[in-house]
């Protein structure tokens, strides 16, 4: 409930349903904390922010498994994706690891609230099992890195900043999809990336419309995938296509694309990306997330579709701390 600050009288309300499903809004509601105080990008996504991880409230479950089970004597605690063993009215879950806990228990609040939980790195189907070509052997027009006569070439990071760590220079992730191409295969992007000039494939990760998630360009190589400002940004490829009207030539836009696929991301691929992105703000310190047109005007990649999700990922490596 939101309150006037100097009068106290309410001037805007949201009730919620046990799990957080906004039931009732009515007046002004100046916060996007809701529910338990978290984050809220409902009106966006339908996904509450709960600090380590993301909450769905339409199925009550957290999108990734805690990291901890946390009471092995119950097997309730088991469902790692459940939220407050299924029961929000009982319990409340404010660090979204905090599960069963009671306010009243000091040994409870202590362990739960001081260390927040690492993340988990995400499966990722290594370059060796998707099949890669090795970087280079296709000839690739964008060539090895070379100071002098080659400046924009494939580059290890530690040849272009020696003194630098990875984590100092990576803080970027931008998005792409595949876009008209959409053969929906991480090994005919490569190849096609390849044969068009490129020295490997442009991005450092692909991630399917299962949630798959593949190894791209070496994560200590500059990308290829923005003009002229690749350094520090981690490339990742959606595979599809998100800009359905492209797909038409009649410039209809219709409601899927032209395999008969909806043309936005799948839930899946979402939760996979928000694994990720976590996890590389983790490791490496993200600072912000970007649509590929927000960075060059000239392309609509990734499509006017999921232009929308982007905003999951600034808010999720700018609010992670
Ligand atoms: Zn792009």
């Amino acid at each position: 409930m939101v309150t006037d600050a100097e009068t106290g009288a309410v001037v805007g309300q949201i009730r919620y349903s046990a799990y957080g499903e906004e039931r009732y809004t009515s007046g002004m509601t100046p916060t996007d904390y809701r529910y338990t105080g978290q984050l809220s990008r409902l009106a966006e996504i339908g996904l509450y922010h709960y600090g380590a991880r993301w909450f769905d409230p339409e199925i009550a479950h957290f999108v990734q498994a805690d990291t901890v089970v946390p009471d092995a004597s119950n097997p309730a605690t088991f469902d790692r994706f459940a939220y407050t063993r299924n029961n929000p009215i009982r319990y409340n879950d404010p660090m979204g690891h905090d599960v069963g806990c009671s306010a009243a228990d000091p040994k409870c609040k202590s362990t739960n609230t001081i260390s927040p939980p690492k993340i988990t790195k995400p499966y990722i189907i290594s370059r060796r099992n998707w099949g890669a070509l090795v970087p280079g052997s296709k000839g690739g027009g964008e060539g090895l890195f070379n100071r002098e006569s080659n400046p924009g070439g494939y580059a290890k990071y530690s040849d272009l900043y020696p003194s630098k760590s990875l984590s100092d220079v990576l803080d970027t992730v931008v998005f792409h999809h595949e876009g008209n191409q959409q053969t929906y295969d991480v090994a005919q992007v490569q190849k096609d990336e390849m044969e068009g000039g490129a020295y490997d494939i442009a991005y450092h990760y692909v991630v399917g419309a299962d949630g798959s998630i593949y190894e791209g360009r070496d994560i200590g190589v500059r990308g290829a995938h923005v003009p002229d400002t690749n350094s520090g940004k981690i490339g990742i490829l959606w595979l599809g296509d998100f800009e359905p009207g492209m797909a038409f030539e009649s410039g209809l836009r219709l409601p899927f694309d032209i395999n008969g696929n909806d043309p936005r991301p799948t839930t899946a691929q979402i939760e996979a990306s928000v694994n990720l992105v976590s996890w590389l703000d983790q490791e490496y310190g993200i600072d912000s997330a970007y649509g590929h047109t927000e960075l060059y005007r000239k392309s609509v990649c990734p499509g006017s579709n999921a232009m929308p999700f982007i905003s999951i990922f600034r808010a999720l490596v700018q609010e992670i701390r």
